[in-house]
């Protein structure tokens, strides 16, 4: 689902990710590790071009990029992966103006040009997934840290993506608001979502995840099932 070679990028030449190799095959939960700097976020962010990658290539649900391509190759090829990747942040983004409900089918008006009439039902479903399904009328502001993420979440499901990557999704939670949304990427998961997850959540890490990846310094040092990388010395 996810194929990166040999990937490479440089912020004012000084090289933040090094010759990455990942694979995250479909319905497989990738947890991404490694200390605060060391490239994950940015990994995340070349997947989705919210970042331009230096060097290498990947591939997402089938869709190429290549460093080495015209730029206006790469920038319809992002345009491509969007559609079929779901992105969560740490700051939840929503649009202060507009509904849970709202928030929840902006892509499906605005991307998809879905008539409002069929989107809501859809939107509600979404929001019964995340178990939110009464919040439909509130604006971001009247919800909780966690009840914003879980909105932030099914408006990320709305254009039924193919992969999921979540960066660092429950950093800026109150603690008692972690097992919520640490809750509905369990369901996630159960349901056969392909997902790579960057987080502090170890007890998510080793219970959900297929494969543990562990950067350091811009570099892949190890990559591991979690009963192996957690039952080292
Ligand atoms: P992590 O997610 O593992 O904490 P990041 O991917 O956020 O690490 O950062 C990796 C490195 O890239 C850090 O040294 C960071 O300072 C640097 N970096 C990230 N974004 C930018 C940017 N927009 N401009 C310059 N340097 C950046
Ligand atoms: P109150 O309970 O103070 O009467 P409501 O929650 O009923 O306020 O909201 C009344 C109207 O105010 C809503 O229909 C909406 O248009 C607007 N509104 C409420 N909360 C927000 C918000 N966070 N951002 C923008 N508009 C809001």
């Amino acid at each position: 689902m996810i194929t990166v070679s040999s990937l490479s990028k440089e912020f004012n030449h000084t090289e933040v990710l090094k010759n990455i190799d990942l694979q995250v095959n479909a319905s497989e939960i990738v947890v991404l590790l490694g200390p605060s700097g060391s490239g994950k976020s940015t990994l995340l962010r070349c997947l989705n071009g919210l970042e331009e990658l230096s060097g290498g290539r990947f591939e997402v649900n089938g869709i190429g990029v290549d460093a080495a391509a015209p730029r206006r190759t790469r920038t319809a090829a992002y345009r491509e992966i969007r559609k079929h990747t779901g992105m969560v942040f740490q700051q939840f983004n929503l649009y202060p103006h507009k509904t849970a409900l709202g928030n929840v089918i902006e892509s499906l008006l605005t991307v998809k040009k879905m008539p409002r009439e069929q989107a809501v039902p859809v939107g509600r479903e979404l929001l019964k997934r995340v178990g939110l399904a009464e919040k439909e009328d509130a604006y971001p502001s009247r919800l909780s840290g966690g009840q914003q993420q879980r909105v932030a979440i099914a408006r990320a499901l709305a254009m039924d993506p193919a992969v999921m990557l979540f960066d660092e999704p429950t950093s800026a939670l109150d603690p008692e608001l972690v097992g919520e949304v640490l809750g509905v990427m369990r369901g996630l998961a159960r349901d056969g979502m392909t997902m790579l997850v960057v987080t502090h959540e170890m007890k998510f890490a080793r219970e959900v995840a297929d494969k543990i990846v562990f950067m350091a310094d811009g570099a892949i040092v190890e990559e591991a099932a979690p009963d192996v990388f957690f039952e080292q010395p």
